[in-house]
Order: structure tokens, then C-alpha cells, then sequence
């Protein structure tokens, strides 16, 4: 008997890294699972196929996070395929890098747009469907609470996806469904790519574990806000960074 058996998780930005290692750690745990991806359509199927070898089940659902039929047709490939929906992870998101005076009114659209509007109506779509118990996991970002020069709107954007995370705990606690966020350091994935290359070492040696962070560090924490054993938690923002001062 797995932990997840016979719960279904739906997890956006799953075709590539932090959110691809999650959706394969909650099904090695027994979960089925709906794979989000806005493009990359053959890696989400490539996780999708990894899941179903390793005897999980996984389907795929693809669209722009930005968009509420992205998160209505996520929602029914839940129910339609698994019949329930117990488990939503929100990875899909962008980065943005630039200092005061190169934010571009664009930026601001685009980031607030992917990270808090693609957020907000994965959450909206899902909790009609959602019963007792039911979790939601958002991903924020060290740089919420310790921004940096340069990181501005996006450490802006992610900001307000933990206060609507602290927020939809109160409104959903009276439901049971417990809502948390994980605000990663460092990762290494596509989305990091040109930082891990330029600073990754400096961020190592700030931080005790001396590494910079893997998908699987962050998947894990996400697999243990949505286990049985954090029924206790909510509302909080669980900061997955290797203890980086
Ligand atoms: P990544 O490798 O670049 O993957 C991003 C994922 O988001 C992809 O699956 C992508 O889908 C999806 N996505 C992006 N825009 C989308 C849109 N408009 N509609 C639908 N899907 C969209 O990024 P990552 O590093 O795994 O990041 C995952 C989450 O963790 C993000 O929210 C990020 O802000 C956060 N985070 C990352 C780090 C880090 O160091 N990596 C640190 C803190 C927080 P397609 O490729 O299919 O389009």
C-alpha cells in the first residue's frame, strides 16, 4: 500500500523540471496523476510514459496557465479519467531578471499574468471539485522573501502567490483543504540555466548543504506537504533552500 493510493494530483508546469519530479514522486507514491505543460508537449508525454512504465497512471493536459480553459480541461481530465481530484501542485511559472529601469510594462503583464493569474485560476478550477482533505501546494520563491537586486517583479509576483496562499488557507480551512506554498533557493532546471552558470557556485558556498538545489529536492518537499503526516499544517510557506543564509 502506497501513501497516495487512490488519490489523484494535478500538477501545472509538470513537462519540465521542479513540476515533472513532482508529478513522478507523487505517483511513485501511489497517486494518478494529470500532467500540466503549456508547450512542451513531448516532454510532458515523456513524463507521462516514465510514470506509466513505472506502473503509475499519468495523462496529459496542455494549455497557456493564463487561460481558464487551461485549468477547466485539467480539472476534467481528472474527473473524467480518474474520477477525482485531490491534489493540485502549482509549478507552471516564468522567471524575469531586470533592474528598475528595465522593466518593461510587458514584463509586468507577462510575469503577473503566468505566476499569480495562472495560479489563481489553477486554484479556482480545482476547488469545485475538491473535497475534505484535499491539498494545494503553490510554488513561491526564496526571492519572495529575500529579493535581490534585479529579481523585483519577479520576487513581486511570487510575493503575492504566498499571500494568496496564506489567504485561501483561511477561506478553505472550514472545507479541510489544507493550502501551503514552497518557495525554493536555487534550482537547477531550463528555467536557471544562465544563473546556475553565472552565480551557482557563490550560491553554493552561502548555503550549510554547500550545493545548489535538484527537482527532486523541491519535489520532496511538496510530497511531504501533501502527505497525511503535515495534516497539520496550512497556510504556511515552507522555504526548500538548502538553509541558504
Ligand atoms: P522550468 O524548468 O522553466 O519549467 C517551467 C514549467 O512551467 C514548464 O513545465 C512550462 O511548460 C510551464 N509554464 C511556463 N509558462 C507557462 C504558461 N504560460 N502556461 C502553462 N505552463 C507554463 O521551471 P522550474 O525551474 O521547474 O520552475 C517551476 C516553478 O518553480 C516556477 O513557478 C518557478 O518560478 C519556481 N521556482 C523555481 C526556482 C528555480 O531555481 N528553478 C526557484 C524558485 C522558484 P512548457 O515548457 O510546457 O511550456
Amino acid at each position: 500500500m502506497k501513501t497516495l493510493d487512490g488519490q489523484v494530483a494535478w500538477v501545472t508546469g509538470a513537462s519540465r523540471g521542479i513540476g515533472a519530479e513532482t508529478a513522478k514522486l507523487l505517483a511513485s507514491r501511489g497517486a494518478a496523476v494529470v500532467i500540466g505543460y503549456g508547450t512542451a508537449r513531448a516532454d510532458a508525454q515523456k513524463v507521462a510514459d516514465t510514470i506509466g512504465t513505472s506502473g503509475g497512471r499519468a495523462v496529459i493536459s496542455g494549455g497557456d496557465v493564463r487561460k481558464r480553459e487551461t485549468a477547466e480541461a485539467a480539472v476534467k481530465a481528472a474527473l473524467e479519467n480518474f474520477g477525482r481530484l485531490d491534489i493540485l501542485v502549482t509549478a507552471a511559472g516564468i522567471n524575469h531578471w531586470g533592474g528598475l529601469e528595465q522593466i518593461t510594462e510587458k514584463d509586468v503583464t507577462d510575469v503577473m499574468d503566468v505566476n499569480l493569474r495562472g495560479t489563481l485560476l489553477s486554484i479556482q478550477a480545482a476547488v469545485p471539485s475538491m473535497g475534505e482533505g484535499a491539498r494545494i501546494v503553490t510554488i513561491s520563491s526564496r526571492l519572495a522573501q529575500n529579493p535581490q537586486a534585479g529579481s523585483a517583479l519577479y520576487s513581486a509576483s511570487k510575493a503575492a502567490v504566498i499571500a494568496m496562499t496564506e489567504s485561501f488557507a483561511k477561506e478553505l480551512g472550514p472545507r479541510r483543504i489544507r493550502v501551503n506554498s514552497v518557495a525554493p533557493g536555487l534550482v537547477e532546471t531550463d528555467m536557471t540555466r544562465e544563473a546556475v552558470a553565472g552565480r551557482g557556485a557563490a550560491v553554493a558556498a552561502q548555503t550549510p548543504l554547500g550545493r545548489i538545489g535538484q527537482p527532486a529536492d523541491i519535489a520532496g518537499a511538496i510530497a511531504m506537504l501533501v502527505s497525511a503526516d503535515s495534516g497539520w499544517i496550512t497556510g504556511r510557506t515552507l522555504r526548500a533552500d538548502g538553509g541558504m543564509v
